[in-house]
């Protein structure tokens, strides 16, 4: 750190003097962190940023201390949830105020259908409270149990629930988001609409959310099944049926997400359940649609070789920690050299493409597919398994996807335009100039302000 720059942090410091801070270098290193380490290109890059140090404010007005403080002495704000995500989004990379919101975590209030919570609430502490009245939130990511709602809207995708619901970026699956702007004298706003659209997946960049107004869904209670499909077969006969199922309307599910062998095998809970060489369907269906289900698997030759229901999944584990980047997780954990991609394939109820790229890349992309609703049909969106060798090769494998018509998210730049989004929503780079307007909020990670800012 430069003297300036340890100057003004000392006279921030000095202001926020009654507000919790961390200041012990280990600490701050922790805090600086997300899962980036999924990634081999962005360990490469992010292992060594950090911020300069951690504020956890306990409410929104000393959120608004910290937005102040921040805006005067010019210094960094980058905004942390829990710090799960994937692609770096919450590291620092230029030093500052780390905002770390987990002290900002009550449920304002909830009734049928509609909740409003704060920010740093962590996604199954909402569903705790509102399950009491037969409500639950509509989707959450793998990580449901330790990130907050603050982070999953400003850098989530959707996830469990998305196969009912469709993904946050849906008009009507955020309602309302309360937010604080770093300026001398920070403004609170309450955007409202598509308004919500000028914050959500935008990393932190325009604004810090301090409140969440989230429509619910109702919670039945959810059996959670493992379907098996013959070895013989391959991965096509449990993409079928997750297909089948996704697109049958009738049957009330939570989670189709397919694993092609030999993913299972990294599944080491599990493994006792799992049949060598098959691939497999987890699922999270409710119990009133067993009957239906059950006829839908014969039909489509799996077997059922893991059933519990909503009241034994509650006690032991969870299957929704096997889905989407946990999937990513549990193979890493045994071998470290796995990484993933993250794709939407276009819609085609034969699956084509799905059945060419899982031909294609055989042992090196392992298919990995979670079903989602998108635009009103039933499609797979992947997470394949890669067994990385060089960067290069990484590129080439997402290159190839493109070009057969696969969209690729990529998750291994901390560049906020060269992952989903592609562009900066232009509601997002207007809305921060008003609410940053010297770009201290997570500096670095969009192209579209830095070019603007240098211009
Ligand atoms: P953080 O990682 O702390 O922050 C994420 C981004 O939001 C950062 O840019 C941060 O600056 C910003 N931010 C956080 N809080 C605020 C706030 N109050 N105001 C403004 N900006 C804020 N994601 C999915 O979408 N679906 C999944 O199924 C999924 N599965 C995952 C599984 C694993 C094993 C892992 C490691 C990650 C997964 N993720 C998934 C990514 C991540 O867990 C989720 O997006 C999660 O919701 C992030 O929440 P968080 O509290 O940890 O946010």
């Amino acid at each position: 750190m430069t003297i300036v720059a340890a100057e003004k942090l000392q006279g921030l410091l000095s202001e926020l003097a009654d507000i919790e801070t961390i200041t012990d270098p280990s600490e701050v290193a922790k805090l600086s962190l997300d899962f980036y380490h999924y990634s081999p290109v962005l360990s490469r890059q992010l292992s060594d940023k950090r911020g300069d140090v951690v504020v956890r404010p306990a409410n929104e007005q000393e959120v608004q201390r910290v937005a102040a403080a921040c805006a005067k002495w010019r210094l960094p704000l980058t905004v942390r949830g829990a710090g799960t995500g994937n692609y770096g989004q919450c590291i620092p990379l230029a030093g500052g105020v780390i905002l770390e919101m987990s002290k900002l975590n009550q449920v304002i209030w909830a009734k049928p259908g509609l909740a409003r919570v704060q920010a740093g609430i962590k996604l199954a502490a909402i569903d705790k409270h509102t399950r009491e009245m037969g409500w639950e939130i509509r989707m959450a990511p793998s990580t449901y149990r330790t990130a907050t709602i603050g982070g999953f809207i400003a850098g989530g995708s959707g996830g469990i629930g998305s196969v009912t619901y469709g993904q946050l970026l849906d008009r009507g699956n955020i309602l309302g988001l309360r937010v604080v702007t770093v300026e001398e004298e920070p403004r609170i706003l309450e955007l409202r609409g598509d308004d919500v659209f000028k914050v959500s997946h935008a990393w932190g960049l325009t604004g810090i959310i301090t409140e969440v107004e989230i429509p619910l869904a109702p919670a039945y209670p959810w059996a959670e099944l493992i379907v098996a499909f013959p070895p013989e077969g391959g991965f096509m006969p449990c993409a079928r049926f997750g297909q089948a199922l996704a697109a049958a309307d009738g049957i009330l599910k939570k989670l189709i997400s397919l694993h092609a062998w030999p993913i299972p095998s990294y599944f080491a809970p599990l493994r006792g359940y799992l049949p060598e060489g098959s691939a497999v369907a987890l699922l999270m269906v409710a119990e009133c649609s067993l009957e239906p289900l059950l006829e839908l698997i014969r039909e489509h030759g799996g077997q059922v070789v893991y059933n519990k229901t909503a009241q034994e999944a509650a006690k032991g584990i969870s299957l929704g920690e096997f889905s989407w980047n946990h999937t990513t997780l549990h193979c890493r954990s045994v071998d470290p050299n796995l990484t993933y991609l993250q794709s939407i394939f276009p819609p085609d109820r034969e699956l084509k493409l799905v059945q060419h790229l899982y031909e294609y890349f055989g042992d090196e992309v392992l298919m990995h597919l979670e079903m989602i609703r998108l635009g009103g049909q039933a499609i797979p969106v992947g997470l394949q398994i890669v067994r990385f060798t060089t960067e290069e090769r990484l590129n080439e494998i997402m290159r190839y996807h493109e070009a057969q018509g696969v969209f690729i998210a990529n998750p291994h730049t901390f560049i906020l335009e060269e992952g989903g989004r592609k562009v900066m929503d232009p509601r997002q780079v207007r809305f921060k100039e008003e609410v940053d307007p010297y770009g201290l909020l997570n500096p670095g990670k969009t192209r579209t302000w830095q070019g603007r800012a240098s211009a």
